[in-house]
């Protein structure tokens, strides 16, 4: 099976895991703030935390920015599940943002309208999610003015996004946001396994999310209320162990090396998918010429009567298409919530068209080509 994304494992990779697992530390080493600071200094944040996954760093994100029960957090429908669930692990409130029928992220005229209408209600989100989807930036100048001017807290989900950028910024250097956050599970840019990371310019933001990550404890004498001795440390809020080990550290710091040369290899994937699919009844996925891309997935839109078919006759051929995503609020447990299945209907009109065609950088050309000539068969 051609699968949809899969990760680039190099000897490189392997050599620099193998060289931890005989060194002094396996967690908790020198390689975790090596990892950090490499990231910080590809994205041009001030500060950068390495946790256990994404989903971990949206978490600690959230309670940094000081969200809890009674607040609202504001997301788009056509994301992972993840994006809107750190909400309810604050005892906060989702809700939803419509997507723009042209790139898939959430809508600025939809947020501007709504954002209107929750002011006059007196009912504004604390913090708005916004994500990156496929690799492509949200339209980030016009969310973070419109977001302040209703004093609107931001966090990117830019699980799908290391390696692209908005206008002159790299992704992740939060120019447009309070909190940027990396996943690094192996069907992303980037690979540790599992793992993720926090990337914010705010100094007082990074150092709540590091208490967090780690069970809110700090060994750090400047922060400390007393100090009984050299082995004192004092715990400070409820936190977790979030922490990423250096085994997987060290994966991510080798895989970094070759973030450009992976996303251009992402392009130019792209701009063969473009070139070859474009006479046939599909939609292509618009770019917006102010960001860069990272193409984490590669999404066609298909006549809806019809994607059923062309999903399983793909599947018969062993090319592993996909769906991307279920619409966050359709899921059982947010209708459970009160979430009616129209309520986000470009987001749901979206769906009922899209497949995940295969995006990975080791796709050879002859894959890509069998996955050329079955769209081809399928659709001409
Ligand atoms: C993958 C993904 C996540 C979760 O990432 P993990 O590292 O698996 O926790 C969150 N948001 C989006 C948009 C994702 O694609």
């Amino acid at each position: 099976m051609i699968p949809y994304g899969r990760q680039e494992i190099t000897e490189r990779d392997i050599n620099s895991v193998v060289e931890i697992l005989s060194s002094d530390f396996l967690t908790q080493g020198p390689v975790i703030p090596k990892f950090e600071h490499a990231v910080k200094g590809y994205c041009g944040a001030s500060y950068a935390l390495a946790v256990n996954s994404a989903t971990s760093a949206l978490h600690i994100a959230c309670l940094a920015l000081g969200l809890k029960e009674g607040d609202l957090l504001w997301t788009s429908p056509n994301t992972f599940v993840a994006s809107a669930n750190c909400a309810l692990y604050c005892g906060a409130e989702v809700d939803f943002v419509d997507i723009c029928p042209s790139t898939y992220n959430l809508s600025v005229e939809q947020l501007e309208e709504k954002l209107e209408r929750a002011s006059a209600m007196g009912r504004l989100p604390k913090i708005l999610v916004t994500v990156h989807f496929a690799g492509q930036s949200c339209q980030m100048n016009e969310v973070r003015a419109i977001a302040d001017s209703y004093g609107v807290k931001i966090i990117e989900d830019a699980s799908h996004a290391i390696g692209g950028s908005f206008l002159s910024s790299k992704v992740g250097s939060c120019d447009y946001s309070d909190v940027t956050i990396f996943s690094f599970h192996p069907v992303k840019i980037i690979t540790t396994g599992e793992g993720g990371m926090l990337l914010t310019n705010s100094k007082d933001v990074a150092d709540r999310a590091e208490l967090y990550r780690t069970h809110g404890i700090t060994r750090q004498i400047d922060r400390l209320e007393s100090n009984d001795g050299p082995w004192f440390y004092e715990q400070h809020c409820l936190g977790f162990n979030y922490r990423l080990t250096d085994i997987q550290g060290a994966l991510g710091l080798s895989q970094l090396e070759r973030l450009d040369e992976i996303v251009t290899r992402r392009h130019e994937i792209a701009g063969i998918y473009n070139q070859e699919l474009a006479d046939l009844p599909l939609t292509l996925p618009h770019q917006n010429p102010s960001q860069y891309s990272a193409y984490h997935l590669f999404v066609i839109l298909v006549d809806p009567e019809r994607r059923l078919q062309i999903f399983e006759k793909l599947r018969e051929q062993d090319i592993g298409v996909n769906v991307h995503y279920i619409p966050v609020h359709t899921q059982p447990y947010f209708a459970n919530l009160g979430f009616l299945r129209e309520d986000f209907p470009e987001a749901m009109k979206y769906y009922r068209s899209t497949i995940s065609i295969p995006m990975f950088p080791t796709l050879t050309e002859g894959d890509q080509g069998r996955v050329i000539e079955a769209l081809v068969r399928e659709l001409k």
